[in-house]
């Protein structure tokens, strides 16, 4: 049966007017009944088991015969068992959902990882020359080659990045202002909000123009003897519409240069070839970002590159040989794991023509509509079969998101499996989360999204359509 819930009581009632008759934690732990549990997990973990089972029965003021203290302790012992971390069905719609661990990797990636995981590998080591390297070297010669920066690094994430260039361009004593205009004080999710990230790097924030429109000549008349840059940053995770007005980037660059500042560029997701050419809406380049003038430019590993969390920065060499001396950068390096799977996703990159077949992000934004149909209707008996009456299921169109912030307005036609629990309107939220939290318990968790009264499981991402079916394999199973 895929869909019991296999659950365990969280909570206990407050009141415990009754004393319960337990047995003792040493004469559970002998019972033959636990003899598996205790060969596969381990004495530690099945003891804490029987300690909150027993715990849980005695707040409970319950008396249970020894089959069901067994069962509840078994139960208990699967759930501990279970690793915390877990792969899971992103059926949500959101391609690259940062909840839920943003891009897939390319077995590429894979591979890279798994090689220099299991033993040392040359990380900060010139194999050439026999001594002392830079662990940007793995990937600094390619990004620049995709980027047309003159050099590069790689840091824990695009948040980490931000803080590194902002604390070493302008947290000195004297210049410690950075330009940046009020349409683009973003936050982007979490705590990551840019006027905090800025205070947090030791800059002042100098706001200019307004919410819509900003121009060139108030990002001029902002600069003075303690500018230290000018900051832009890309809206990518909102649109302002209507009478709206941004400088130009190169006009931008073109003014830093006249007054001898940098010029930095937070692409956020920053996609490396023109989407266009996937049918999906064009979004900034870091070699666009480059050409037009920007002396640094900061994207993400992990969205629409389709590689590991990173916070990758590219540009003039003498700023970015500065983000390498600064402390900072050795608190918020990669590790040899990360920079093995970007290694490796980066090099797919040099075959253009079979990039989209091998990046899973790029393969699954670019999915064709029909094949994703054709999915749906494949599936739909399966999940009506095995949730019986607990959902009617039809194949409902849907639109996909591309997630973590690229272009929220354009939208990628898709295909869902529409779960829809019976009975009237006012139960329906219930019976929703129920049904929700029912696929979040299989073996597998799926995790949809609740809209218009149903369930909604977008199949744009589902690619393991075999081990998605096993999961609903099993006999229906409409039991509560
Ligand atoms: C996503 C994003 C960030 C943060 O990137 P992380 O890699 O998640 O730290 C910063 N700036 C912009 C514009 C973004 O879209």
């Amino acid at each position: 049966m895929a869909l019991t819930p296999g659950s365990v009581p969280d909570s206990v009632p407050e009141s415990a007017p009754k004393r319960s008759r337990l047995p003792a934690v040493d004469r559970v732990l002998a019972w033959p009944g636990l003899a598996d549990s205790l060969a596969a997990q381990g004495r530690a973990l099945v003891l804490q088991a029987v300690r909150a089972e027993l715990a849980a029965r005695r707040a409970g003021g319950e008396s249970p015969a020894d089959a069901a203290l067994l069962a509840g302790i078994t139960a208990r012992v699967a759930a501990l068992a279970q690793p915390h971390l877990r792969r899971v069905f992103n059926l949500t719609g959101t391609v690259l959902h940062t909840n839920l661990g943003r891009a897939p990797l390319p077995a590429q990636a894979l591979a890279a990882i798994a090689e220099v995981a299991l033993g040392a590998a040359n990380l900060e080591y010139d194999l050439v020359a026999g001594q002392r390297g830079d662990r940007d070297d793995a990937v600094e010669g390619l990004l620049c080659g995709l980027t047309g920066g003159a050099a590069a690094t790689v840091v824990n994430n695009t948040a980490a990045a931000l803080m590194l260039v902002l604390a070493t361009l302008a947290g000195r004593r004297g210049r410690r202002e950075v330009i940046v205009s009020r349409g683009e004080l973003i936050e982007i999710g979490g705590a990551f909000r840019l006027p905090d990230i800025m205070r947090a790097a030791g800059c002042t924030l100098r706001e200019v123009g307004t919410t819509n429109r900003t121009h060139l000549q108030d990002h001029a008349q902002a600069i003075g003897a303690r500018t230290a840059m000018l900051l832009k940053v890309h809206t990518s995770n909102f649109r302002i519409e209507g009478f709206s007005a941004a400088a130009d980037e190169a006009e931008l660059g073109a003014l830093c240069r006249q007054h001898g500042l940098p010029f930095v560029i937070d692409l956020g997701s920053g996609a490396l070839i023109d989407l266009a050419r996937l049918g999906l809406p064009h979004e900034p380049t870091p070699a666009e970002a480059l050409a037009a003038g920007a002396d640094l430019v900061l994207f993400s590993g992990d969205k629409l590159l389709g590689g590991p969390q990173a916070g990758i920065v590219v540009g003039r060499a003498d700023l970015v040989a500065q983000l390498k001396q600064n402390p900072f950068k050795r608190a918020l390096r990669c590790d040899k794991l990360t920079l093995a799977a970007l290694e490796a996703v980066l090099r797919l990159y040099g075959d253009p023509d079979r990039l989209v077949a091998q990046l899973p992000t790029l393969r699954l934004l670019a999915r064709p509509g029909a094949e994703i149909a054709a999915l749906a209707q494949r599936l739909a008996p399966l999940l009506a079969g095995a949730l019986g009456a607990l959902a009617q299921v039809d194949v409902w169109p849907v639109m996909s998101q591309i997630g973590s912030g690229a272009m929220p307005v354009g939208r990628l036609p898709s295909h869902a499996l529409r779960l829809t629990p019976p009975g009237a309107k006012r139960a329906s939220g219930r019976a929703l989360d129920a049904l929700a939290a029912r696929l979040r318990a299989l073996p597998v968790p799926v995790i949809g999204r609740i809209a218009d009264g149903a369930l909604l499981l977008d199949l744009r991402c589902l690619e393991d359509e075999s081990g998605f079916a096993a999961l609903f394999a099993g006999p229906a199973a409409a039991a509560p």
